[in-house]
Order: structure tokens, then C-alpha cells, then sequence
């Protein structure tokens, strides 16, 4: 329904927000359709409307990380990530001001927070509201904290339907509002909705990925530390992708697990049958990669992501701006334009440590003679007889190299996030069209 409605991909995005304050605000339009119960003051009645917009709120944070491909594909992972976290300060401050209110007009209500003698609706309350603090430390602090990443998303899970679960049981014991029999379904509605994204999420998707499992065919290392693994798919065609796409891995053992690891293809978007990602060792997961036996099963999640030049048809080419890792992308794009005899120019841009680092430096120069493609390297630490460039991808070297006519081309960037920040200002200094810059983060968390 929503595709015979709106086509244009602003519309689709705007689509989206509509349906998000729709649902947010749908409690307090319900309230609206009644009578205020007597006696209750204009605090009390706000107080209680934050709580509830608070609770909505919380509960859509389900559908925001439940990696839905219609709403992901309109934003990308990268938004839809960072709006999940400005949006849950929004509603924590939300819930904590809603008793804060009540404890300052009507100081009685202090007494709810003796937890032995309060009744179980305020119980509720004080125990979803910890679980809700509780979340917030460890996301804003995990690193400082020192929790690795899979413990914190177990745990991230447990505090998250913890405070749901905590915030409607407490709104369903306070009967005031939800008596009433039309509050009752509206929340009874949103409880399911957030449970059937958790069951989906954690049962639906992985039994899908299970039934199409790829076979590690080779893994292959390369310059710069990092190792290509190439996946087979066994029983189905293999999956489809935009070049700069990313997908979901998950290595040797149950996807149910949800042990997975984010990696971009870094093979042609148009051979689904053998699928590559280029892994950099970096930490646990990352350095196990080059051990990893021929004949190993995988699963996918995926393809997601907006990072693509496939979404520009009509540029005139590409400046691609890659440091270290974040070539794979890049290198998806170039071997696919290489497969569809794309004749757009491609400048790329490609910062490295040193000579010997530069991951695809033979591959891409072969590329070179297959299509319209500028190769600029600039190495941090650069041999004795090197005469290309040397040092950061500043605003001097940029100048003298992405074109004049600038917004005629689309800008893609992915390193190391300081790195992509200030080239992101550069070229906004240099006249590049916001919209012509896109982004890819490999450090989602
Ligand atoms: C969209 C995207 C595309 C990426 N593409 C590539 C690529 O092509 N090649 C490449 O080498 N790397 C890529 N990465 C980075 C890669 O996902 C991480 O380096 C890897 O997950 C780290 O795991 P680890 O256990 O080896 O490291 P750890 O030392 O355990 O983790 C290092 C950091 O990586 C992040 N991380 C760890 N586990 C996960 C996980 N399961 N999900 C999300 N983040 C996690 C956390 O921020 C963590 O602090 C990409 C990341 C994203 C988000």
C-alpha cells in the first residue's frame, strides 16, 4: 500500500516519519477520545501524556533495530542507528520527568518509592525505570566500561524488553487511563507489535538464513593485514546486491546464535554465486578469519545498506574516498562497473599506511586498464622513492584533484571516522552538494 502511495524516495523517507509520530502520538490521541477522569490536574494529565509518548517510544526503538529492509533501505543502517539513539535520550528524560512531575505536585506520591510497602503498579515502575538507566549507561559508556560488544548486545536485549515490559505493566496497573477499553487494546497492540519484532529478530530471520547456507569456498590473504573469504551459496542462487552493500555474517555455527558480524562485499554486485568480503584482523572475531577451513558453513543476513552508486544512475561518475578497510565498498563498486562495461570516470582517492599495506593494490591496477578509473594513493609512511602523494586526505590535495564541475558527481567516503569527518568538511568547503556526499561507518557501535 505504502509503494501505490508514495514512489520518490523523500516521499518514502517522509513516509516513515509520518508513521513514526503516528504511532508515537496514537496514545494521546485515544486519551483525547475521553473524558478527563475527575479531580486530576493539568500536571497530572501531562505528566501522564510524557509517560505515555515515553513508552511508545521505547517500544518503536523494537522496529527501529529490527533491521527491517523497507524501512533500512529509505535511511540506511548508519541514521536509522543514530536516530535510535538521540530518540531513546528523548524518551529516558521523557519517563524520568513524568514522575518527577508527580512528585512535585502531589509530594504523596514520594511514598510510591518505598518498594516494600508500594503496590506492585509502582514496583513496576521503579524496577522498569533501573532497567531503563541501566541501558542508557551501558550504550553511552560501554567502551569507557570496558564491556566487549557481545555482552553488551545480550545484555543490551535483556534491559530493553526488560523497561518495555516493566513501563506497560505499570501503565496497565495504574487503571486510570487504561480501563478504559480502547487504551487497553492501543497498548495491548504495541506490547504485541514489540514482541513479534523481538520473536522475529531472534527466531523468524535466522530460521530464513538457515535455510540458505553458503559454504566457505577459499580464503585468500591479502596486503594490509586483511583476509578475503570467499562464500559459495549451496541451495539457492546466492544473494543479490548493490555494489557497497553490506551483509550480516555469521561463521560455523547456528544463526540462531546471533553471533554476527557486519562485513561489506567486496565482490561484483552481479555474481551472486560467489560472494566476497575483505576481512582487516582486528580484534577476536576479525583475526580468526585466516583459520578459517574451506568447506565452513555461513549465513547471511542481508543485503543492507545505501551506500551505493547504484542509486545514482544518472551521475556523470564517481570520487570514491577510501583509508585502509574502508576500500571494500569501493572495490565492490569498481568490479561491478567493470562487469556491466560502466564508461563513467571513477576518481579514487586511497589513503594507506605504506606501499606494502595498500589491500588490492594489484587488483585495482588491473582494474585500471578495464575501466575509467584515477588511481590517487597517499601513503602515511611512504618508501624512499615515492613521488605520489604523501600525508592526509586534506583540502589542498582534494582541490587538485576531484573535479570542477563538482556537484555533476557523487562522493562516497569510508575510513576511519576522523578521517571521514574531515574529508566530509572538505568537500562541503568545496562546494560539494550535501546530498552528493554519502557515508559508510564501520563503527556502528
Ligand atoms: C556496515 C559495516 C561494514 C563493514 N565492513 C567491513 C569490511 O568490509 N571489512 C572489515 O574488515 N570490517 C568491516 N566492518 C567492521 C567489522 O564489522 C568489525 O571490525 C568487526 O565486527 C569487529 O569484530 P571483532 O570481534 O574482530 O573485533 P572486536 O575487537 O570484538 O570489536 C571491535 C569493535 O567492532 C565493533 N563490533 C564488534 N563486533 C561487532 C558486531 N557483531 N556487530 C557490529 N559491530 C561489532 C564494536 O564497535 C567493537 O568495539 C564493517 C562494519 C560495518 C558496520
Amino acid at each position: 500500500m505504502q509503494s501505490l502511495l508514495v514512489r520518490s524516495p523523500v516521499a518514502v523517507a517522509a513516509f516513515w516519519i509520518g508513521t513514526y509520530l503516528f504511532i508515537t502520538l496514537l496514545p494521546l490521541l485515544v486519551l483525547l477520545l475521553h473524558h478527563v477522569p475527575e479531580g486530576r490536574s493539568f500536571w497530572t494529565e501531562f505528566s501522564v501524556a510524557l509517560g505515555f509518548i515515553g513508552l511508545a517510544m521505547m517500544a518503536l526503538q523494537f522496529a527501529l533495530t529490527a533491521r527491517i529492509n523497507r524501512i533500512e533501505a529509505s535511511y540506511g543502517v548508519d541514521i536509522i542507528l543514530q536516530f535510535h539513539r538521540y530518540i531513546s535520550l528523548v524518551a529516558f528524560s521523557l519517563i524520568l520527568i513524568h514522575p518527577l512531575i508527580l512528585f512535585v505536585t502531589e509530594p504523596e506520591t514520594l511514598q510510591l518509592l518505598n518498594f516494600l510497602e508500594a503496590p506492585w503498579r509502582a514496583r513496576f515502575a521503579v524496577l522498569g525505570t533501573l532497567a531503563l538507566i541501566l541501558l542508557v549507561v551501558t550504550s553511552i559508556w560501554r567502551k569507557q566500561l570496558n564491556i566487549p560488544y557481545e555482552p553488551w548486545r545480550t545484555a543490551h536485549g535483556i534491559f530493553a524488553v526488560s523497561a518495555v515490559a516493566l513501563g506497560l505493566a505499570h501503565a496497565l496497573g495504574v487503571s486510570n487511563y487504561l480501563g478504559l477499553f480502547w487504551k487497553g487494546v492501543l497498548w495491548s497492540a504495541i506490547a504485541l507489535t514489540a514482541l513479534w519484532l523481538l520473536i522475529y529478530v531472534r527466531l523468524v530471520k535466522p530460521w530464513f538464513m538457515l535455510k540458505k547456507p553458503y559454504l566457505v569456498e577459499e580464503v585468500i590473504p591479502q596486503r594490509g593485514n586483511v583476509w578475503t573469504l570467499a562464500l559459495r551459496p549451496i541451495v539457492y542462487e546466492g544473494m543479490r546486491f548493490q555494489p557497497g552493500q553490506f551483509a550480516w555474517i555469521t561463521l560455523d555455527i547456528s544463526p540462531f546464535r546471533m553471533r554476527e558480524h557486519p562485513f561489506s562485499m567486496s565482490s561484483s554486485g552481479d555474481s551472486p554465486e560467489r560472494l566476497e568480503f575483505s576481512i582487516k584482523a582486528l580484534g577476536d572475531f576479525t583475526n580468526s578469519i585466516k583459520d578459517v577451513k574451506p568447506g565452513t558453513k555461513a549465513f547471511l543476513d542481508g543485503p543492507y545498506g545505501v551506500f551505493t552508486t547504484d542509486r545514482y544512475w544518472d551521475s556523470a561518475g564517481f570520487v570514491l574516498i577510501a583509508g585502509g578497510i574502508g576500500i571494500t565498498p569501493m572495490m565492490s563498486m569498481l568490479v561491478t562497473a567493470c562487469d556491466r562495461k560502466d564508461d563513467r570516470p571513477f576518481l579514487l582517492i586511497y589513503a594507506s599506511k605504506s606501499w606494502e599495506d595498500v589491500t588490492f593494490r594489484e587488483e585495482l591496477d588491473t582494474l585500471k586498464d578495464q575501466i575509467d578509473l584515477t588511481i590517487i594513493h597517499v601513503l602515511r609512511k611512504p618508501p624512499e622513492d615515492w613521488s605520489g602523494e604523501t600525508g592526509y586526505v586534506d583540502k589542498e590535495l582534494l582541490e587538485r584533484y576531484i573535479p570542477i564541475h563538482r556537484a555533476t558527481r557523487n562522493y562516497f567516503i569510508c575510513a576511519a571516522p576522523k578521517m571521514m569527518d574531515q574529508v566530509e568538511a572538505t568537500l562541503h568547503d568545496l562546494g560539494v552538494p550535501v546530498t552528493n556526499v554519502h557515508m559508510e561507518h564501520f563503527n556502528l557501535v
